[in-house]
């Protein structure tokens, strides 16, 4: 269990319901019922703790993966063809650059001619505008009449291709998208369920500490 995994709200949650067990473990009972409650009071009281830490542990790993992702993007090897003498190469980026309409890509040294190239754009949405910008620039009519793709001998089934190609990704993309918003609310809905129950159990706690609280009122 990693204590960076908490919020600050779950870490005074945690004091909370630990000082309310500890209190209620040295609670004297007087018959089987008030042991038994208190018993189940008890793991309740844990039983929340610990599907809340399981639930962070696993919120604070995607963050951590993530991060990783973009931290290490540097040290990935991507597949990239050199536009000088068209050897696929897989390499390690040199560097990343900012380029036509504000987009970035890497910047590759190709081992077999060794010049440094271009790659693709190498964020999703960067990936999309440069393909949807090419697709145009491809199939808008010319003032002369024809298109660029006609001009430069693409035949329209190669047209179809790249324009479903990039319709997959963009369902793809969205699909993450859509994904990260759900967690996203899950997230919060655990936040706010947090910030309720700080305030259900430190009245509790209150009671408790004045005395006047006993297992099963609330
Ligand atoms: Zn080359």
């Amino acid at each position: 269990m990693n204590e960076e995994a908490y919020t600050d709200d779950e870490k005074e949650l945690f004091e909370i319901l630990e000082f309310l067990r500890e209190t209620y473990k040295n609670t004297p009972t007087n018959n089987d019922k008030e042991k038994k409650d208190l018993e189940e009071y008890i793991n309740m009281n844990q039983n929340l703790e610990d599907s809340l830490r399981r639930f962070a542990n696993v919120r604070y790993e995607r963050k951590i993966a993530k991060e990783n992702l973009y931290k290490n993007r540097f040290f990935e090897f991507y597949e990239e063809r050199c536009e000088h003498c068209k050897h696929l190469n897989n390499l390690q980026p040199l560097r990343e650059e900012i380029g036509n309409l504000e987009l970035t890509y890497y910047v590759f040294k190709c081992v077999n001619c060794n010049k440094e190239f271009n790659g693709l754009h190498n964020t999703d949405e960067g990936f999309i505008t440069w393909n949807d910008h090419i697709y145009k620039l491809m199939t808008e009519p010319h003032p002369d009449g024809g298109t660029l793709a006609h001009k430069a001998k693409i035949s329209p089934q190669e047209i179809k291709g790249m324009k479903q190609r990039i319709d997959d990704y963009k369902e793809t993309v969205r699909k993450e998208k859509e994904e990260d918003e759900v967690q996203r609310k899950n997230d919060e809905s655990v936040a706010e369920n947090v910030r309720n129950a700080i305030v259900t159990y430190t009245l509790e706690k209150h009671k408790l500490m004045s005395g006047n609280k006993t297992i099963g009122e609330s």
